[in-house]
């Protein structure tokens, strides 16, 4: 039986894991965090009795890629899946709103948060998570894979190995892994993965805002603020009577504020979202959450070359900066296709 090691288990990981379970083969995914998505990250808190979710990384997943829609619509369990209420309008330099493009786009969220999404992906597949596991390298020994974490133990051996981190994360493990002309060239390649940072703030209020959007997005990119999103319109995040504002700020302010102390930063990101939005309650939330996300988008894909010829090694990469693009519909395309392309034999023959 054909045993792959996955590192990393957000959409692509996660994508990839399903399909090559479906294929027969058996599959450990090595995941860092406690929980699973990556990037699509959901958290959850009390405030005044009430049970608050909110999405701190992806929005939301468009629905630009027809077969994900319908992998994630009709054949994952659908259970919980929500479209995202109300229009995106726009907002410029000086912090003036104005309607957005009109758009018949649906948005779409978990009711539990979006990173209900790999958890769907992986649920009844016969995958094992292995939580906790911080691969720190790769090894190749007798024509297998193997990985060894930062606790200095060793996963393996793989038939094949996917990397599913951000390019500059998979770059770190493949250099630090036994030298091999193969990995240098793919190490090389993701390297050149160009990447934006993105500081979330996440601010809670104890009244409900009344504006018509859902979002307002900064459309000459020279504001402080990229984008301000409002949890309450995807149903089940807000209880009534409450508002959650996402602020995403933009990549030059959020790697000027990386390690400015958190209370100072979202501080400065509540008085933007009340100057922007016009009400000047927003200036003071009645909680905050923040992460600043250093390899938040790619910016371009990985040259393909060197993708493929360490594929052909039994050694793959897929994710966002693989389909270069940086949208999660992306990275659950590139899990699955990856998925496909690993050699695995035939179960039937
Ligand atoms: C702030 C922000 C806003 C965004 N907004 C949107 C949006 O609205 N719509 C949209 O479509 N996309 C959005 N995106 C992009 C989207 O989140 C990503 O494209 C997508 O989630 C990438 O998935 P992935 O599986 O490729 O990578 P990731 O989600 O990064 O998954 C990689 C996984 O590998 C794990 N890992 C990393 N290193 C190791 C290691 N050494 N050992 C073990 N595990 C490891 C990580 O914990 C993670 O679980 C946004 C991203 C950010 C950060």
């Amino acid at each position: 039986m054909t045993h792959v090691g996955i590192v990393g288990a957000g959409a692509a990981g996660a994508a990839a894991a399903r399909t090559l379970t479906d294929r027969g083969a058996t599959v450990t995914v090595l995941e860092k965090s406690n929980v699973v998505c990556g990037r699509a990250a959901s958290r959850t808190r009390e405030y005044d009795g009430h049970r608050i979710t909110y999405d701190y990384g992806a929005n939301y997943l468009k629905d630009d890629d027809e077969g994900v829609v319908e992998l994630v619509r009709d054949s994952l369990d659908g259970e919980g899946l929500v479209e995202v209420a109300g229009p995106v309008d726009v907002f410029d330099e000086s912090g003036t709103v104005s309607s957005g493009r009109d758009s018949d786009d649906s948005k779409r969220s978990y009711r539990a948060g979006i990173s209900s999404l790999a958890e769907r992906l992986l649920d009844g597949t016969s995958a094992r998570v292995e939580h906790g596991v911080r691969a720190r390298r790769v090894r190749r020994s007798d024509d297998c894979w193997r990985v060894v974490d930062d606790d200095g133990d060793g996963w393996g051996p793989f038939d094949a190995l996917l990397l599913t981190p951000p390019a500059p994360q998979t770059e770190r493990l493949l250099r630090a892994g036994d030298p091999g002309v193969r990995r240098r060239a793919l190490a090389d390649a993701a390297a050149a993965v160009p990447y934006r940072s993105v500081y979330t703030g996440v601010l809670g209020y104890g009244f409900r805002l009344d504006r018509p959007y859902y979002g307002l997005v900064n459309v000459d990119k020279d504001h402080e603020v990229g984008w301000i999103s409002r949890e309450e319109h995807k149903p089940g995040h807000v209880p009534a009577g409450q508002t959650v504002l996402v602020v995403q700020a933009s990549p030059d302010w959020s790697v000027a504020h990386a390690d400015v102390d958190p209370a100072e930063t979202t501080a400065t990101l509540a008085d933007h979202a009340a100057s922007v939005v016009g009400d000047e309650r927003l200036g003071d939330p009645a909680w905050t959450d923040h992460k600043f996300w250093r390899h938040a988008l790619p910016d371009d894909g990985v040259a393909s070359g060197p993708v493929a010829d360490a594929a052909d090694a039994g050694l793959h990469v897929a994710g966002d900066w693989v389909a270069g693009a940086a949208r999660l519909h992306a990275a659950v395309r590139s899990g699955l296709e990856t998925g496909a392309a690993v050699s695995v034999p035939d179960r039937r023959g």
